[in-house]
């Protein structure tokens, strides 16, 4: 590539960028000393490795994406710290929370062992959640929250499933370290035996999975994850929201105190049952998708701040394992790729649609999810002594998706042919730029450990 920037510098300097902080957004220029923000104003002029011109257009924090299933030693063919971190340097993301996928990160052990991955492999900074959280690794809380582990990971619903009663165990043991349970809340019951009646009638066609678990299954299990809460006094964080019934659950329990917080994704945003009869098992997901009134109301929760953070959720499947699912819906792999492509789909589909604004914007993928997360204050805010970690992003270029341009391993994405407005240009970490108009400019070996603080 023609850049020569790409060895670690000392200091850089973004000129003329239009910069959005976190309570105004102003014209004035950032500098960048030792990898964290050392000036905030106009006309800096001093000596700096690197000056980049923003030429006017939006400097964000870099994004902060707390839910990416990337670290997995199992599922590395589906995606690894290096090609899920390139996707999400393209992408403007600078920091990740690795979620849990299979193989569990319950103990000391199994923490450094993820940590040493990912400085090894991964291109931008990383924290991790623990789970899945079960009767048996109850006893590790405390350790694990030593170590900067502090967001717990446990299910309603298969495959982690935990009863109630092991569920508030969790929480009080989780709330002892004010550390915070983070719950993927679909109803098991009521699911299962929904899933059972469709099977028993033959079902297995991709709209299936959708009918298993319908808006009332994550209302079901966030309206007893909140009682749970209230009842602790707890941290509560609701993973993938997806419905319109979880914001107005959301809403009242924040109204009534509760410390509850919810994350929704770029394809809760933008996918309904509609995309299912088209794109079949590529998009399954759980939560499933639903429908437009549910679109609505999250981009709305979003705007008026009772949906906290949108998280990538990146999940990939490799295509055979959604090919499967034309015949057999209950058989494919669900989850997409969807890191390279969330913060243009706020871009495109929320700011230029005039949804949210792009203030809103960079709370909602950098300053809320790095506050809830303990990440702040290093990560999330354009201030000074935070991390140089930012996006520039051009609010005006078009630009088609197609999967051969994004650097996901598994080579496909649910939104080919899409075209949004709206696009990072320049992803910076700690001062040193990492991508570049999709392409990265770093080799793995410096990203670091963030532990979570709270
Ligand atoms: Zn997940």
């Amino acid at each position: 590539m023609a850049h020569s920037w790409s060895t670690a510098l000392s200091s850089l300097l973004i000129k003329n960028g239009t910069v959005v902080m976190e309570d105004r957004t102003l014209r004035t220029d950032v500098l960048a000393e030792n990898g964290r923000i050392a000036r905030i104003a106009r006309g800096i002029s001093v000596q700096t490795d690197q000056i980049i011109d923003a030429g006017g257009e939006f400097v964000l924090p870099g994004v902060v994406d707390v839910h990416a299933h990337i670290g997995d030693p199992e599922f590395t063919r589906r995606e690894d710290f290096t090609t899920g971190t390139q996707a999400a340097a393209a992408g403007g993301v600078t920091t990740i929370v690795d979620m849990v996928l299979s193989t569990p990160v319950d103990t000391p052990q199994a923490v450094r062992e993820r940590v040493e991955r990912g400085a090894s492999e991964s291109i931008v900074d990383f924290s991790l959640h623990a789970g899945m959280m079960n009767r048996a690794n109850i006893g590790n809380i405390e350790a694990l929250t030593k170590l900067g582990v502090c967001s717990f990971k446990t299910f309603m619903c298969a495959p982690y499933y935990v009863d109630r009663a092991t569920f508030h165990e969790i929480m009080k043991n989780v709330s002892r370290f004010r550390a915070i349970t983070n719950v993927h809340a679909e109803d098991e019951e009521l699911s299962q035996k929904l899933t059972f009646e469709l099977k028993k009638a033959g079902r297995k066609d991709p709209i299936a999975h959708n009918e298993s678990k319908p808006n009332v299954v994550e209302e079901k299990a966030i309206t007893d994850a909140i009682d749970l809460a209230r009842a602790v006094r707890t941290k509560l964080h609701i993973s993938h929201m997806s419905t319109s019934e979880g914001v107005v659950l959301v809403a009242k329990a924040k109204r009534e105190k509760v410390d509850v917080s919810a994350e929704t994704c770029p394809h809760y945003l933008t996918l309904t049952k509609a995309d299912v009869l088209k794109l079949g098992p590529y998009v399954k997901v759980s939560p499933p998708l639903k429908t437009e009134a549910d679109i609505l109301a999250l981009w709305r929760g979003l705007a008026n701040g009772t949906v906290d953070m949108i998280s990538s959720e990146h999940a990939p499947g490799e295509a055979d394992e959604k090919e499967v699912g034309w015949d057999n819906i209950w058989d494919a792999w669900g989850g997409v790729p969807s890191i390279e492509t969330m913060l243009p789909i706020v871009l495109s589909e929320g700011v230029n649609k005039n949804r949210i604004t792009l203030q809103k914007a960079a709370k909602v993928l950098s300053q809320n999810p790095a506050k809830r997360f303990g990440l702040c204050p290093r990560k999330g805010r354009i201030a000074v002594g935070a991390d140089a970690d930012f996006a520039i992003i051009d609010l005006s270029i078009e630009k088609k998706v197609g999967a051969s341009r994004l650097h996901y391993k598994v080579g496909w994405t649910p939104y080919e042919g899409w075209v949004f407005r709206g696009w990072p240009t320049t992803t910076i970490l700690r001062g040193e730029v990492v991508a570049r108009d999709g392409q990265i400019l770093v080799k793995p070996g410096s990203a670091q450990f963030v532990p979570m603080k709270m």
